[in-house]
């Protein structure tokens, strides 16, 4: 019997296991997916929005402000890339700069600090590489990039250190009323537990009509990207957004925390939310109104594109609150949805406490967490190490310089990886311009050896992602 079990293992699912294992709880977390954060978590633009954009006295306005907040502490605390280098919402023409002037008035209604209104030369000398079309700009310096997986992956592994249980390949498939609670029925049998969270991303009005009648609608919005190698990386010093409009937020161009740059994206109505790939007419849309904004991108320069999904609805605002007794919703976390998740987190053990939980805080919770990466030591520590572990003397990746060592320390981390993209998110392994072409197979090797599993069962991401298909060449034996 858990006390609590949180439904999807998203940011939001990840953030609110991390706050609640502060308590003394029994705690698990059900996955359908074969390894965490792999819904809109993985694919979208990476940004802490400083929380000039919801409306004044929705929840979103103040989760997304508290969950800025909270980023600067939290990445040093667990050790997540994050970088608060400030956003831009370039205007290009008078009435853009009216809509920048409105921005500013909301930051200042949703208690956004430090926003300044930019002019023309200012923004220029900021940021060489934006059109000189710009005019003005509304500057908000609290805003910032993080690295989305890991910032989830530090919630869960904390969480996990704090006693809280992830199942994966456990999508809950139906759930049955008790009196203790809910009965979840998953793909590995069933849970109990007394209280229960839904953070199902794109799915979870279908996890909350599986006990309450229908109450909101999802209406997923596919937004497509482009990465570029880092030799594109300082095209751009802020988040450069654009104003928005009637057709949507507008292009984005960023540098990433890995000194990448990211554009776009996109915003496509979907009736499959489970559809996420990125089309031709969405990549030519990007590049043409990044052009807008920045127009020396060069293309040739692209690594990689990919698609995320938004878990948008029929609301103005995130859906947080009981749906039945026992029974919370954390649904249709959209955009700002990366940012506010460690507020979303916060308020969810207010609203579970105030509706029966009990919460005893533990004496000594883990709340700190610390990740090797060889290529940020000194000559002196990699030497040392070196000496001590002769794997991390082994270079596995080389346009990351990511060494078989901490591959290994990904494989045995407490929310160890199944694939070659589990590491890849752990490690930073074929995170650069070759994307894994060249450490994939080694990768897999490793991830054979350590978990002693045949290599023809790696995946490359998800479940049936299977990168060998059968043997060609048997080993002669002596
Ligand atoms: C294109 C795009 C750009 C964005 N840009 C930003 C940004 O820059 N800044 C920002 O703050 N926000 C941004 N967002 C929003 C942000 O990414 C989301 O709000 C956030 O990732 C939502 O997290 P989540 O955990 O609620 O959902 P998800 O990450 O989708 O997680 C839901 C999880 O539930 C699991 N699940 C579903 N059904 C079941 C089931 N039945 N049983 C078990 N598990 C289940 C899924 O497998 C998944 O892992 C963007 C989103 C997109 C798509």
């Amino acid at each position: 019997m858990f006390d609590v079990a949180i439904i999807g293992c998203g940011i939001t699912g990840a953030a609110t296991a991390f706050m609640l294992s502060k308590y003394k709880l029994n705690l698990v977390v059900l996955e359908k997916e074969n390894d965490i954060a792999l819904g809109a978590t993985r694919a979208n633009s990476a940004i802490i929005h400083a929380g000039y954009d919801p409306k004044p006295g929705t929840m979103m306005a103040r989760l997304n402000v508290r969950g800025c907040e909270l980023a600067e502490t939290l990445s040093k605390d667990l050790d997540v890339s994050y970088i608060k280098n400030g956003s831009l919402v370039l205007a290009f023409s008078e009435k853009e700069m009216e809509t920048v002037k409105e921005l500013y008035d909301r930051g200042v209604k949703n208690g956004v600090p430090g926003q300044k209104i930019l002019s023309k030369e200012e923004v220029l000398e900021m940021e060489p590489h934006v059109s000189s079309a710009v005019i003005g700009a509304l500057y908000a310096p609290s805003a910032g990039i993080i690295n989305p997986w890991e910032y989830a992956l530090a919630f869960a592994e904390t969480a996990v250190l704090n006693g809280c249980e992830i199942r994966l390949n456990s999508g809950v498939t139906g759930i049955e009323k008790a009196d203790f609670g809910y009965r979840l029925h998953t793909e590995e049998g069933y849970v109990d537990a007394k209280f229960v969270v839904n953070s199902a991303g794109v799915d979870s009005a279908a996890v909350h009509e599986m006990v309450a009648p229908k109450a909101f609608t999802i209406k997923p919005s596919r937004g497509d990207y482009y990465l570029m190698d880092k030799a594109e990386g300082n095209k751009a010093k802020c988040v450069l957004f654009q104003c928005p409009s009637e057709a949507g937020k507008g292009v984005l161009v960023s540098p990433t925390v890995h000194g990448n740059l990211i554009v776009g994206p996109n915003a496509v109505s979907c009736t499959d939310a489970h559809r996420v790939n990125t089309t031709q007419e969405g990549l030519a849309f990007v590049k043409q109104m990044a052009a807008k904004s920045v127009p020396d991108i060069n293309y040739r320069n692209a690594i990689r594109n990919f698609a995320g999904m938004r878990a948008n609805t029929d609301r103005d605002d995130f859906i947080i609150g009981m749906a039945q007794d026992q029974f919370l919703d954390l649904a249709g976390i959209k955009s700002p949805g990366l940012t506010s998740a460690p507020a979303i987190g916060e308020e969810a053990v207010k609203i579970l406490s105030e509706n029966g939980l009990t919460l005893i805080p533990k004496e000594n919770p883990v709340t700190t967490r610390k990740t090797l990466r060889f290529k940020h030591l000194s000559g002196e520590e990699k030497a040392r190490l070196v000496k001590e572990n002769p794997l991390y003397g082994r270079v596995i990746c080389r346009c990351e310089t990511i060494t078989e060592g901490e591959i290994v320390q990904a494989i045995h981390s407490p929310v160890p990886p199944v694939s070659i993209d589990g590491v890849k998110r752990r490690a930073g392994s074929g995170m650069g311009r070759c994307q894994g072409g060249f450490c994939g197979p080694r990768v897999l090797e490793i991830l054979a050896r350590e978990t002693g599993k045949p290599p023809l069962s790696i995946m490359k991401d998800k479940e049936g992602s299977y990168i060998l298909t059968e043997e060609i060449k048997k080993e002669a034996k002596s």
